[in-house]
């Protein structure tokens, strides 16, 4: 491993025998008075970078990126002194000597430590004129075509690089592949000696499709011709061209320039195989990356100026070669993207609508997520709360059914008693008949009259039991109009012989008029009986003679206002309060459900309910109902 130091003459040096060899050589020049042109600076990071053609040649601006970014990684201040050859606007043999005596001169005090020669012919001036330029430094050689370096003797071991494949055939055959209809195949190339070496690589590499296409080689004509000619082909062409560097009129060209007028004008595909046809119209081709090259000669340099012999350097064969695409030429010649392999290199390809809009398609995407999320939840809540109002109304059904069922219970006694007394007069009658039956002195006026008695009786009692049944029976709820007027009588029917039985005159003062209320007539019967049963028991302690319920029915013009009201021990201000809740009950044996099921079954109808009372003197129960107005729409609630 080499050290760097600071020399006697306050230059960055880098120590080592070189080093000391021409320092014993500056000692003695000093001495002799003279300087020694390769002595005369001692050696140091310095490259010198030999272009074949012009500095603006895409290729080289892209080669010199790729140098210098490998020299810098080693050292920033690596010292690199450019020079372009620029061949073939300036040729011969005095030129050679004129610019092999300007780099001798320009280069005396600071030689290079190593030159990079980019190009066939860069690297054929170096050969040629460095034994007397600088013949003890090594040279490397970037952008150099294997096949030039076949045709040549070999190379000094102090020569080195990796060389490329210019690979006409794996252009010609991907253009074939992908244009497969394709029968003819254009070959365009220039005038100058570069272009015409590469002609030759052209009519090689086309001779292996030769079976398939058909050969058109435009070599050396002047570009209007190419133009032309190019112009005139159908879809069943393909060009492929390296580009020229000089026409058949001697104009001057870079490739690219000419690919991008050649692709300008041609109504086939035009395929090449330099990277820097990218963008002029070309589709593409099989291609080293001129940066890449680049880089390879400067990390040769950076070994070598570290002190490895070019003979001890370990170096790939050939650079490697990929498919470089303008994705825009894809599209226009119909190409079919998956027939584009996964690893080529892409370019122009515009952003698919999911890499532009991509943060956008996300949020709109997780909004429409959310929000169908809420939609579902929203969806289920709605049918949890349906099936749970369902399953309400069942039990409110079966409550009220149950509840019913109580109500007949306590009712048994009197209900019993209400059937037996007709019952009992039937039999009495039929015995009275039977005795003048038997006696003889039936007159047949009598008989009719028991009779008579006996249906009227019979009728009373089959009346109790249908409304009885009514009662109980399990039926579905109803909607139907009715005159409320009839449930008052009905309620009055079934609690007469209770209240009868308990000493209590009940009363009920019908409306006047017909009102029509719509909803389960059995429903409000059992509002109604259980408000009545209530009043009774309140007036459990009251004297006989003041024990009375009286039922009311006024109408109004909107709705119904039915009044039950007894003369019992009245409702304190603080169970006034709870009397409709679940469950409160102040009697021995109460339950709490009476007025609960009143209170939605009166609901359900789209009805009020609501308590006074005066301690001590009674209670008013008010049921308010919406009434049918005449020829009106008809009510219809949910219970
Ligand atoms: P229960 O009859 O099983 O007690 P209710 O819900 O029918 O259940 O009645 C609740 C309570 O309301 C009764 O226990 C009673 O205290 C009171 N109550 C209802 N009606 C009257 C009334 N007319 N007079 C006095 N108190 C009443």
């Amino acid at each position: 491993m080499r050290a760097n130091g600071v020399g006697p003459d306050g230059l960055r040096v880098r120590s080592g025998t070189a080093w000391i060899a021409c320092r014993g050589m500056a000692i003695c020049l000093l001495l002799l008075g003279t300087v020694h042109p390769g002595c005369a600076e001692p050696a140091r990071r310095h490259v010198l970078v030999l272009f074949e053609n012009n500095r603006l040649l895409p290729g080289n601006v892209l080669g010199d990126r790729g140098i210098t970014s490998a020299l810098a990684e080693v050292d920033r201040s690596t010292e690199i002194s450019t020079e372009f050859l620029d061949y073939p606007r300036f040729s011969g043999a005095a030129y050679v000597a004129t610019v092999t005596r300007f780099l001798k001169e320009k280069y005396a005090a600071r030689p290079p430590g190593v030159i990079i020669v980019a190009g066939d012919k860069a690297l054929d001036f170096a050969l040629n004129t460095r034994a007397g330029l600088f013949p003890h430094v090594p040279v490397v050689h970037v952008g150099v075509a294997r096949s030039f370096l076949a045709s040549r003797p070999p190379l000094p071991d102090d020569v080195v690089g990796v060389p490329f494949d210019r690979d006409f055939a794996a252009t010609i055959g991907q253009a074939l592949d992908w244009h497969p209809q394709a029968r003819h195949l254009v070959l365009v190339t220039g005038a100058s000696e570069q272009d015409r070496n590469w002609e030759e690589d052209l009519r090689r590499a086309a001779g292996r499709f030769e079976g398939r296409v058909g050969v058109e080689m435009l070599a050396g004509r002047t570009t209007a011709q190419v133009l032309k000619r190019v112009g005139e082909l159908g879809t069943d062409a393909v060009v492929v061209t390296p580009g020229f560097f000089r026409d058949g009129a001697g104009s001057i060209f870079t490739p690219a320039e000419a690919v991008r007028l050649i692709a300008q004008a041609s109504r086939a595909p035009v395929y090449g195989p330099f990277v820097t046809f990218i963008g002029t119209g070309a589709v593409g081709g099989w291609m080293t990356s001129f940066e890449a090259m680049g880089r390879e000669g400067g990390s040769i340099a950076n070994r070598l100026l570290a002190g490895q012999a070019p003979s001890a350097l370990r170096l790939p064969q050939v650079m490697p070669v990929a498919l470089h695409v303008d994705w825009r030429q894809i599209e226009r010649w119909g190409i079919d993207p998956a027939a584009v392999p996964a690893d080529a290199i892409i370019q122009f390809r515009s952003p698919g609508f999911w890499q532009t809009y991509s943060r956008e398609t996300m949020a709109v995407a997780l909004a429409f997520l959310l929000q169908s999320l809420l939609l579902t939840a929203l969806l289920l809540e709605r049918n949890r709360r349906r099936s749970a109002q369902s399953s309400v109304d069942r039990y409110r059904f079966e409550l009220a059914h149950a509840s019913r069922l109580a109500v007949a219970g306590e009712l048994t006694g009197s209900i019993a008693h209400e059937i037996n007394q007709p019952l009992a007069a039937i039999l009495s009658n039929a015995a009275a008949a039977e005795m003048m039956l038997e006696s003889g002195a039936a007159r047949p006026g009598d008989l009719k009259d028991i009779l008579a008695d006996i249906r009227r009786d019979d009728l009373r009692a089959s009346e109790v039991i249908r409304r009885l049944r009514a009662l109980l029976a399990k039926h579905e709820v109803e909607r139907q109009p009715f005159d409320l007027n009839e449930i008052l009588s009905d309620v009055i029917a079934l609690l007469g012989a209770e209240a009868r039985r308990r000493r209590i005159a009940l009363s009920a003062r019908a409306a006047a008029e017909t009102i029509t209320v719509v909803g389960d007539r059995i429903q409000l019967q059992q509002v109604l009986i259980n408000l009545i049963m209530n009043a009774m028991d309140a007036l459990a302690d009251t004297p006989e003679e003041q024990r009375n319920v009286a039922l009311s029915l006024e109408g109004s013009a909107t709705g119904a206002t039915i009044r039950v009201r007894d003369r019992g021990h009245g409702i304190t201000a603080e169970h006034l309060a709870k009397l409709f809740e679940s469950f409160f009950t102040t009697k021995r044996k109460g339950i709490g459900l009476g007025l609960s099921i009143a209170r939605t079954l009166v609901e359900a109808h789209g009805g009020t309910i609501a308590a006074e009372s005066v301690p001590g003197e009674g209670a008013v129960f008010t049921i308010w109902l919406p009434r049918v107005a005449p020829g009106g729409s008809v009510w219809v609630g949910a219970t």
